[in-house]
Parts: C-alpha cells; structure tokens; sequence
C-alpha cells in the first residue's frame, strides 16, 4: 500500500526500533493540538557495572581454557557484545559468570542447535504474534459489519510491543549477543557479498537484539512524534482568506489546505486551467515560504477568522461578507502578522533531542542518522548523497525542463517543480473501465477465482500459479486496500480489496493488482527463502517496486490493450521529473539533521536559520539554474521534516529502485520466474541483493536511461 501520513510516522520509528505501534498510538490520543514544549535534554547514561571490564577479562581465559584456543575470537566478541548492553538489573558479577560460562556455545554441534532453535522459536512468536495482530483488527479492517468501541480497543493493541525487553529480561536476547556476530553496515556491504546464507541469517539474528532502548527513552521518542503529528495536523490553511498581491479572493470558500500536502496539491491541480492558474499557483508559493521562514502570521494557521495578504504579510479581520467558517470567531483573538514563533523548528528540535536519547543504548549505529541509513535502509549516507546528486546534475535535467517550458508556453517559475503535466492518456474511459471490471468481478470471490489464470498470464507454471493462490486468501476490506503477509511459513498472505455493492469498480481493481503484487513477493520470500531469519526484501522500496510491477500490467489482464509507447514515456518523464524534485528536499533534511548533530544546543531559532540557509544552498546549486531564480526556500516546506524523523531519503531511493526493478523485468521476457528467482534472495542489503537480480547496486542509472528513452518518444 502507498502509506498515508500517519502511518508513516509509525512504520518510520517502528521500523527503527524506536516504538512499538501501541505506545505510539497511545501518546497520540493523549497529546495536545499544537504543543512544542521542549523534551529537554534528559539524557540517561548506559554505564556499564564497574566490576563488568575485570569479569570479561577473566572470562575469555576461562572460554579459552575450556573450549581452545580457536575459541578466543569468538568468546571476546560475545563477551563485548553481552557486557555492552548488561544493566545492573540484569544480575552482579556472579550472574554474569553464570550467564556466560552456561550459554556459551564452545562447539559447532551445539552453535549449530542455538542457531536451529532461534530460527524456529523466533519464527513461532513472530508468526504468531502477526496472526493476533491480524485478528484483532480484523472487525476494524474488514467489511463484517458495525465497529464496536471495544473493536478499536482490540485493533490499537499491540501483543508484541514488550517482546524485546522481556527477551533482555530473561536473557535469550543475550544468548543472542553471546554466540552471534554484531556486524556494521561497513562489514555487511565489504564482506558480505562473500558471506554464506548462513552467516547472513547469523547477522540478522544479531542484529534483532543490537539495541536496547529504555521504556522511558521510547516513551519520550513516542511522545515526541505524537506532538509533531499533532502540530502537523492542525496545520490547515483557509484560503478563502489567502488574498493576491491586489487583495483579491483567488480561491472558493471552505477550502481548508493541509501543509504542505494539499498546498503542493492544489498547485499541481492548478495546472490543469493553465495561465489562468499562475495567480493561484504563485501564490500558494508565497505561502509555503512564509512557513519555512515562519514568517506567516501565527493567527493565520488554522484560522478563518482572519484575512491574509501574504506578499505584503498583512493580517486584518475577515471581512464579513467573506465569511466561511463552521464556528464563530474565538472572543480573544489579534489580528495581528506577528510571526508563528519557530514553533516549527522548535518541534523538529524536540524530535531531535528524544530520539538522541537512544544513542547510548544503540552501540553498533549510535547516532540517529546511522540508524536510519545503516539500519534501515542498510545504504551508506554518503551514498545516497552522490545518488541523489547524481540525477540533480544530470543532464536529462535540462532537457525535461525544456520539454515542460515548451508545453507550459512560458518560462520556469520556482512552483514549476511540482508539474504535473505528463499525464498518460488512457485508452479508455474511467467509465469503461469500471463496467469491464464490475462485470468481472462482482465479488472479492470472483476475484479469488481468477487469481491462477493472472498468475499463469504472468508467465508462471501453472504448478506455480496454483501454489501462489493457494496461499493468498482474498478479504472485503472496509478501505481501499492492503496486503497483509503472513511471518511464519504455515499461515498464508492476505490480500484485502475493496468491492462496492455493484461489484469491483476499476480504481479498487488497480489497487487489488498491486496489493497482489505484494502478495506475490511476500509469498516467496517467506516461504521459499532458505532461512526464516532471511525472510522478506531488503526494504519497503523493493516490496514497492515488485508491487508496481504487476500493477502496471492491469489493463493486459483484463484482456485490454496495454498502454502506449507515448503514454508509457509520459509515465517515466513524470517519474523522473518527480525524483528530481524529491532528491533535493531529501538533501535538504539530511543536511538538517547532521547540523542538529554538530549543534545540539541550538536554538528553534538558530534551527530556522540554518534549515532557510541549506534549502537556499540546495536550491542555488541544482534549481536555480533551471528554474531561473535564486535563494527560494520551498525545498524545506515538506511536513515530513517535522513528524516523519528523516524518512524523506526514502522517497528518491524508491524511484531509483523501482526503475531499476521494472527495467529488469521488461528485459526478462516472462516476468514470473524472474519475480520468483528475485523473490528468493530474502533480506540482504540493498546492493547485495540488486547485484544479486541486475548485476549492478542500487543507482540511479536505470532511471536516467529509461528518461532518456522517453525524451525520444516524446519529442517524435
Ligand atoms: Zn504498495
């Protein structure tokens, strides 16, 4: 599924390892609208006991003594990885003793039976864990009749939120860290490649235990986000009462537009009326500015009561006739333009300063930004960098800049990075497409049927086919969809798609295609990759990459023509032009966050300043020169950079990926046993498992050829 907003904020810090799902929604519910009280800088110490260097000293001897000298290496590294997250609680130095000279495995025999029970027991609790998950929610997600209160109680509990600390608790975590290797992303990128499947499921087994966090630090981190998303939320414009630089009204009444979501929307909509829209569009400009500057009027936030001119940023009551709000205006307000007080950045410094909290607990990626760029997208910051870099100065650049001037017929404005001129023209009409689907498919049954025949249309054996619909079980879902894998290898995938009383209509049918998509992948890497530690793909890009895949074969699966060359180049230039623009506002957050990391004192107001002066800097460098002006700041108006905690990179690396994904799928001929064979490498890093299916690692080469292949399609 692409994710909503919320989500986002959860799967970003559950995928970290920072909170569970339940603490997060917990402190949502209980934050207030709009707060930005600092966290302060609570930082707790992870001091090890003073006895613990003495003890593992003695420790590795006595290893060595009993177990042999090929021992050695084996018992240090267990015992530096054990002692740096041993707590006081956990027991004193004979416990300790205890602990190591009983879990130690000094053989291969016994190393062997600890690794073969994790993979079992882990895959047992996990699998199980997910399938509790999935019940609970079921009465929530799934079209089985009215939502009881209790229902969303059951749908926000989490089984599995303790698990971890329970695991430190009884000490299996430890036995973990004992007999299996940590390993940094530098280890895993230089030696991996000629590591056996088996020592990457060691890392992996490792790496599930390389952090632990307190419950008061994941508590302040989830508290932390609650606030951010509730300042974002709240953060609607009405612009009925935005006026141009004449003080005239540009837009209709009752249009409340969240940021940057739907301002960035509203712009790209605009296109549509073409010059007539520029007022509109630049507009929305000014004010998307004046909050990365946070030189909008704080009283405008939120606010119908009050008209706004923001060229001059003059603020005066909302003029009677004008009026469009649902509740009167509040009996203490001014009208006023003093500015929103950095609240924006101060909240941004209050994420900061809670996720901090957890670098002592987190040995092997100690700051925050090695944590997202080691641990969860396992691609080297630097890297990523010289990517994004990569499409910004390439020269396909210019030449998509010159193609969309000649459509717009008038030169490049700032908001220009937001076009959304290259659509695809359909072949058929929405309306045709709903009858051929509802036809098809009167009933999430219906759609259940066909699923062997899409498979073998995929180019999978009909053997392969049936054992891929024999594992998918089709649910009606209340929204608009989701696939749900399933985490141990006897319980099945769940595809759920949304069917309306007359049947499938086409939007819920493209949808289906793609969830099933994930269904496929989720299938595979689950049930044939040959270690359950190895399960799944490298991150949520690739999912999103296979899933596309198949969604993109929608219309051929109907039986209906598949788009065109011309309505397929408009597709890529859109992509691209899309990754351009995303690339930049990723550079603009990464460059945040390390100056968050070299001024840990700063203020909301010094966090302004700086945040204004890097999306000036990005923009100079790789806009200004193709959209004719200097020193614009909209590169830092993207909410994510408040509640989201660095997610933005994801956005540019999914497009790279994606590209190089269907690139090599369009070259594989029949895409099912290609799908299959890529499916099975299981999650190793990114690059690893890229090489693996393309012969290359992650880069953004694919998407640079197929843009240049479109240009050509295009200008014929
Ligand atoms: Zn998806």
């Amino acid at each position: 599924m692409r994710f909503g907003r919320a989500l986002f904020v959860a799967v970003a810090l559950v995928a970290a390892g920072l909170v569970s799902s339940f603490s997060l929604t917990a402190a949502a519910e209980k934050a207030s609208t709009r707060s930005s009280r600092s966290l302060g800088p609570i930082i707790l110490e992870a001091e090890a006991p003073f006895w613990m260097s003495g003890a593992v000293a003695s420790l590795e001897n006595d290893l060595v003594a009993k177990h042999g000298e090929g021992a050695r290496a084996r018992a240090a590294r267990g015992l530096a990885q054990v002692s740096a997250l041993w707590r006081a609680e956990d027991g004193d130095e004979a416990a300790f003793r205890g602990f190591v000279t009983t879990h130690f495995a000094g053989d291969q025999e016994t190393l062997d039976a600890v690794f073969a029970r994790f993979e079992r027991l882990l895959e047992g609790i996990d699998g199980r864990m997910n399938e509790i998950g999935r019940e609970f929610r079921e009465q929530a997600e799934l079209e089985l009749g009215p939502v009881l209160p209790l229902d969303e109680i059951f749908a926000a509990y989490d089984p599995s939120a303790h698990v971890t600390d329970d695991f430190f608790a009884n000490k299996i975590a430890f036995v973990a860290l004992l007999n299996f290797p940590l390993t940094t992303l530098e280890e895993r990128l230089g030696e991996g490649a000629a590591w056996t499947r088996r020592e990457w499921a060691e890392a992996r087994l490792a790496q599930r235990f390389s952090k632990r966090i307190p419950a008061e630090v994941n508590l302040a981190i989830a508290e932390a986000a609650a606030k951010a998303e509730a300042y974002i939320a709240g953060y609607n414009i009405w612009m009925h009462h935005v006026l141009d630089e004449k003080g005239e009204r540009l837009f209709p009444p009752k249009m409340r537009l969240l940021s940057h979501w739907n301002l960035r929307d509203q712009i790209k909509a605009d296109y549509s009326e073409g010059p007539a829209a520029l007022p509109k569009q630049r507009t929305i400009q000014k004010v998307m500015e004046r909050i990365v500057t946070q030189s909008i009027p704080d009283v405008v936030v939120n606010n119908p009561h009050v008209d706004w001119n923001p060229y001059a940023n003059e603020v005066r009551p909302a003029a009677a006739e004008a009026n469009d709000a649902e509740e009167p205006a509040p009996a203490v307000m001014k009208p006023t333009s003093d500015p929103e007080p950095d609240t924006r950045y101060a909240t941004i410094l209050a994420d900061f300063h809670a996720v901090r909290m957890a670098d002592p607990y987190s040995p092997t990626a100690p700051t925050f930004i090695a944590r997202r760029f080691e641990e969860n997208r396992e691609i080297p910051e630097p890297r990523v960098r010289a990517m994004f870099e990569q499409v910004l100065t390439s020269p396909q650049v210019k030449k998509v800049a010159r193609l969309i001037e000649k459509r717009l017929g008038r030169p490049l404005e700032p908001f220009d990075v937001w076009y959304n001129g290259f659509r695809p023209r359909g072949a058929y009409s929405e309306a045709q497409l709903d009858s051929f689907c509802k036809m098809r498919y009167p009933s999430a049954q219906a759609y259940k049927d066909d699923m062997p025949r899409m498979f073998e249309a995929f180019g999978f054996s009909r053997e392969r086919a049936a054992y891929l619909a024999e594992n998918i079980v089709v649910d009606p879902a209340r929204g608009s969809g989701h696939a749900l894998g399933a985490v141990m290898a006897s319980e099945k995938a769940h595809l759920r798609t949304r069917i309306e009383k007359d049947g499938m209509n086409y939007k819920g049918y493209n949808i289906a295609v793609h969830e099933m998509g994930h269904n496929v992948e989720q299938t595979f890497s689950l049930n044939d990759v040959d270690h359950w530690l190895l399960r799944g793909v490298p991150n949520n890009a690739f999912t999103e990459a296979l899933a596309f895949v198949l969604q993109g074969h929608d219309l051929e699966l109907l039986g209906l023509a598949k788009p065109d060359a011309k309505s397929e180049a408009m597709q890529v230039l859109n992509d691209f032009w899309a990754t351009y623009e995303i690339a930049g506002v990723a550079l603009v957050d990464m460059a945040m966050w390390r100056w968050m990391y070299d001024h840990p004192d700063a203020t909301p107001a010094e966090l302004r300043e700086a945040t204004v002066a890097i999306a000036k800097d990005v923009w100079n460098r790789y806009y200004a020169p193709i959209l004719k002006k200097k020193d614009v700041v909209l590169l830092g108006v993207y909410s994510h950079m408040v509640n989201s905690f660095l997610y933005l990179p994801d956005y540019p690396i999914g497009h790279l990926i994606a590209h190089q994904v269907e690139e090599k799928m369009r070259s594989a001929g029949a895409i099912g046993p290609e799908f299959e064979r890529v499916c099975t490498f299981g999650s190793l890093a990114p690059d690893l498992w890229m090489k693996n299916a393309t012969g290359a690692p992650v880069g953004s080469e694919a998407l640079l050829a197929a843009t240049e292949r479109a240009l050509r399609v295009v200008k014929e």
